[in-house]
């Protein structure tokens, strides 16, 4: 027996965030950590951890109760994402799309019809959304998206262009699709649309290969050639959509970051486990100093990007948030939660490589997180552009 409660955040948080946690934590080892391995292993994108999802109440979480939300705190979003990225990679990387991008985005940008239509879907699970923004050509570099949507009519637009690497894209019943309006303005000529996708226009197929993670997840490429859009399927206004990728994505670094600290969590778990039951040269492995202090140091490593997302989380619901608070957040916590990851495979020996024990998932599902919503290079940008400016100039 390991004393487990040492990486739980519980001990920090009020009884009211302890309590939640519980209940999350809960859910999590109850419905989700159960199929987590079998999804991953046969690929397969399960339509039951969505409805567990709604079920629990998770898909509307952060969202207002106006909008028919639980109203989280940014707090609880952080421990909702910590538990469920814990328990599933699949789970967690699907709500922070879903809720995180998809309907945050409606309740922020979206006119009263959008939110009417969408909000109650997305929250109870009947419907799922995807966020279409990166193409082959334009990944970090937003602004040089190829996508366009020309307007053929005073309120019509003619959508063409390859967006890749969509998660849920090929399954979801709306999306928010990022296209150019004015090329020439670059990120200012970007505009989001809301749109349902069965129509004319639009082809969507499976990512090429076998994702190294996150493989009970979907993630599709989607061809528009002549897609025909209304105006009012804009999201926010014309040549706003830059501000709308930007503000969904900043908004969503919170939970990537949490969702890290979970899988290091899980990793270090794991990794004390094995090393105190697993006996070499008459002793147990935990017992030799190097693995001491890989240990200790993923211990230390695991509590400084805790801190860091509570940090951001307490930071903006007190409203004094900017940008670097996130991406601090999230660079230590997927660049510490990576290397936690690959020491518990190390740990593990010829185990760590066997799909029999859980840390390769961890290893595999960890990668993505340095990569999505913006890559950890991007992360250190966004920090030495605010350290390096004048003072009082916060990227807020
Ligand atoms: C599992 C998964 C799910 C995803 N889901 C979605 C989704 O739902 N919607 C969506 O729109 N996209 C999604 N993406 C795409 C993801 O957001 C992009 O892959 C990411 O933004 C990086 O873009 P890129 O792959 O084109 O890499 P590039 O931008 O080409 O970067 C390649 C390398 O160059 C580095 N680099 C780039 N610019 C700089 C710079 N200025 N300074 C230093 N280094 C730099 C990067 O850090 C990276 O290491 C997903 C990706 C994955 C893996």
């Amino acid at each position: 027996m390991t004393n487990a409660e040492l990486w739980l955040p519980d001990d920090d948080l009020d009884s009211e965030h302890r309590e939640f946690a519980q209940r999350i934590r809960e859910f999590a080892t109850s419905k989700l950590a159960p199929y987590a391995r079998e999804i991953d292993e046969r690929q397969e994108f399960r339509r039951e951890m969505v409805h567990d999802l709604a079920a629990a109440n998770v898909l509307g979480g952060p969202l207002d109760a106006d909008h028919g939300g639980a109203g989280w705190t940014p707090l609880q979003l952080a421990i909702a994402h910590e538990e469920i990225g814990a328990a599933c990679g699949n789970a967690r990387g699907f709500l922070a799309v879903q809720t995180g991008l998809v309907a945050q985005c409606i309740a922020r940008f979206g006119n009263d019809a959008q939110r009417r239509r969408w909000l109650g879907p997305l929250i109870d699970g009947s419907a799922i959304g995807c966020f279409a923004l990166t193409e082959p050509e334009a990944g970090s570099d937003v602004a040089s998206m190829k996508t366009t949507a020309q307007a053929t009519a005073e309120d019509r637009f003619s959508i063409t262009g390859h967006k890749w690497w969509i998660t849920n894209g090929g399954i979801a019943d709306v999306m928010i699709v990022f296209a150019s309006t004015d090329p020439e303005a670059r990120h200012k000529g970007i505009s989001a649309f809301l749109v349902t996708p069965n129509r004319p226009g639009l082809e969507r197929a499976e990512m090429p290969g076998v994702d190294l993670g996150h493989r009970g997840s979907d993630h599709a490429e989607l061809k528009f050639d002549g897609f025909e859009v209304t105006a009012d399927e804009m999201l926010g206004e014309r040549g706003n959509g830059f501000r709308v990728a930007m503000g969904g994505l900043a908004a969503g670094r919170l939970s990537v970051a949490a969702g890290a600290v979970g899988l290091h969590r899980a990793a270090l778990a794991a990794a004390v486990e094995f090393t105190t039951t697993r006996e070499q040269f008459g002793q147990p492995l935990s017992s030799f100093q190097m693995v001491q202090e890989r240990l200790a140091d993923h211990f230390t490593s695991l509590h400084c990007s805790r801190a860091l997302v509570h940090r951001c989380a307490h930071r903006r619901a007190a409203g004094t948030e900017n940008h670097a608070d996130v991406a601090l957040a999230k660079l230590q916590a997927t660049e510490a939660g990576a290397r936690a990851c690959e020491d518990a495979v190390m740990l593990h020996g010829a185990r760590g490589y066997s799909s029999a024990w859980p840390v390769e998932r961890l290893w595999r599902d960890i990668q993505a997180l340095r990569i999505y919503e913006g890559t950890s290079m991007i992360q250190k940008t966004i920090l030495a552009r605010m350290i390096t400016s004048p003072a009082g100039q916060k990227g807020s």
